[in-house]
Order: C-alpha cells, then sequence, then structure tokens
C-alpha cells in the first residue's frame, strides 16, 4: 500500500498521494462513507476503494471540492455512490474540458499509466448552491462554497471537531492560486477568518492543528491578496499595461518563491484583468494553461 491512512478524527481518515502533496480523506461513521478527492493515480484509487473494504465502511458519496483536473479522476470507480459537487462544477468542467483531458494526459504519460479513449468527466447527481448539510452514518458535516481558486471551490466543516477540508486554499506550500476570482477569494477568507478551526487539511501540503499556525495561513494569504490589489490598482487607474502590472508586483515576497513564481505571475494578470486593465490575449499566460 503506498497510501498510508492517518485517523486524524474520530471520523476522518486522511491520506498523501505520490504526487502533488495532494491529499484524499474519507469521513466516515456507523458503517458508511464520504471520499473527498479520492487520490490521483489508479492504483491509489484501488487502495482507498479496498482500505473501505477492509474496514467495513460503504462509499455512499464522492465530494469532489472542484472541477481542476487533478481532483476528478477517482470517482470513476464509485459508480454506485452519489456524487456531489457545487452547482458551478459542470458548467466550469464544460469550458475547462479540453484542458482537463490533456492535463490528465500529460500526468498519465509521465506516470507510465496507460490511456484509452477520451475522458469522461464524472457527473454529479447532488449540488448545492451557498451550503449544505451532508450526513455520513450519524455525522452531519457541512459542505460550503467557497469560490477564489476556482468558481465551484467548496470546502467542508464538520462542527463538532472543527475540522476544514480548505480544498486547494491554505496550503503551506503553494500560494493563492486565483484562478477564478480576487474577490471571490477574499471573501472566502475572511470568511475562514471568522471560523473556529481547529484542525486544517489543505488539498496540497501539510494538515496542521497549530491554532497560530492555521491563524498565520489565513492571515499571509489575506495579506497576499491585498498587496496584490494594492500594488495593481494604481497600474490600472493610470492606463499601465500589463508589464506595469508585473513590475509593480516584482518585489513581492511570496512563499516557495522557485515553484510558485509562474502562479504568481498568471496572478497578477488575473488580478490586472480583473481591476479593469486589458491586454492583447496573446500576452497572456493564463490560467486555463494550467488547469
Ligand atoms: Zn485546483
Amino acid at each position: 500500500m503506498s497510501l498510508q491512512f492517518e485517523g486524524v478524527t474520530q471520523h476522518l481518515w486522511v491520506a498523501k498521494c505520490r504526487r502533488y502533496a495532494m491529499n484524499t480523506g474519507i469521513v466516515h461513521d456507523a458503517g458508511h462513507a464520504a471520499l473527498i478527492d479520492p487520490a490521483l493515480l489508479p492504483d491509489e484509487v484501488e487502495e482507498i476503494a479496498a482500505f473501505c473494504e477492509q474496514k467495513h465502511v460503504q462509499v455512499d458519496t464522492v465530494i469532489i471540492t472542484h472541477h481542476h483536473w487533478d481532483h476528478v479522476l477517482g470517482a470513476a470507480r464509485f459508480p454506485g455512490a452519489h456524487l456531489l459537487t457545487h452547482q458551478a462544477y459542470l458548467g466550469q468542467m464544460a469550458l475547462d474540458l479540453e484542458h482537463t483531458w490533456s492535463a490528465i494526459r500529460r500526468f498519465y504519460a509521465s506516470e507510465g499509466v496507460a490511456v484509452s479513449g477520451s475522458f469522461s468527466p464524472p457527473l454529479p447527481d447532488l449540488t448545492f448552491d451557498r451550503i449544505t448539510g451532508l450526513m455520513v452514518g450519524e455525522l452531519r458535516v457541512q459542505l460550503f462554497h467557497t469560490p477564489g481558486h476556482a468558481r465551484d471551490h467548496l470546502s467542508i466543516y464538520d462542527a463538532e471537531s472543527a475540522f476544514l477540508w480548505a480544498g486547494d486554499l491554505l496550503s503551506d506550500l503553494e500560494i493563492p492560486f486565483i484562478s477564478y476570482r480576487l474577490d471571490a477569494f477574499e471573501r472566502t477568507l475572511a470568511m475562514f477568518a471568522a471560523m473556529d478551526i481547529r484542525l486544517l487539511i489543505p488539498g496540497h501540503g501539510n494538515s496542521t492543528r497549530d491554532r497560530a499556525e492555521i491563524a498565520r495561513r489565513i492571515a499571509d494569504d489575506r495579506a497576499y491578496l491585498s498587496e496584490l490589489r494594492r500594488l495593481i490598482e494604481p497600474v490600472v487607474l493610470r492606463g499601465g499595461s500589463v508589464q506595469d502590472a508585473t513590475a509593480a508586483c516584482a518585489g513581492m515576497v511570496v512563499r516557495n518563491a522557485a515553484d510558485n513564481a509562474e502562479a504568481h505571475a498568471m496572478n497578477v494578470e488575473q488580478v490586472f484583468l480583473e481591476c479593469g486593465g486589458s491586454a492583447p490575449p496573446n500576452v497572456l499566460l493564463g490560467w486555463s494553461r494550467e488547469l
């Protein structure tokens, strides 16, 4: 087994996938389970299925936190389960289908996984708008809309243990990837700042129970977003170019700068455009290239 499942609460097992420091989760109670973003590679998905069988829990639901390629690969392995996403998932998946499929092909090729045919995106039969409760056995967890990284992004919260499954937010390795909108991202982080979070599990990176670190991750990411806005808005106001915006942000301190340089450059573009700047499409890196 390459996945090591750790019982981080009485009702949550978490394992780290081999690639992208990606976390995959199993919420469980009384013989029932909901999977969260079940893994990446086919053998890992099989291990999740085998682990659930060994623990005698039935997979009732698969939750996909958002439509990006690395979060949708395992759902098809559980055809008997409900698939739960945010209601914007289908539209976003339709928009990004080509990029999603080419990213999956590239990933599988780099891992030596044979692929045949084309990609059929998993289709949800349960969706919601702002917030919804999900029963897993006798346990009720809350799913809520947390847009910013993606329009259809959701997070999961258990009030009893106060764990937050953040999805692609609050990573200690990545900076915020503003692949949807800055204003939505700002509201999402403001919401996190007001919550009681005692265990934070990001979609990529390390989980933490350290309350000071949880507060710091939220504060650091909010500071990063507000600095982008503070530096880029004046450039747009004076009719500057996207290159001017890039120059204005050149001195920003970005964590894991080498790994996050391209994401930071794309964030600058995204914020420039969102603040009202305009640029010819051929000069933009664009988030869609990476999705
Ligand atoms: Zn993502």
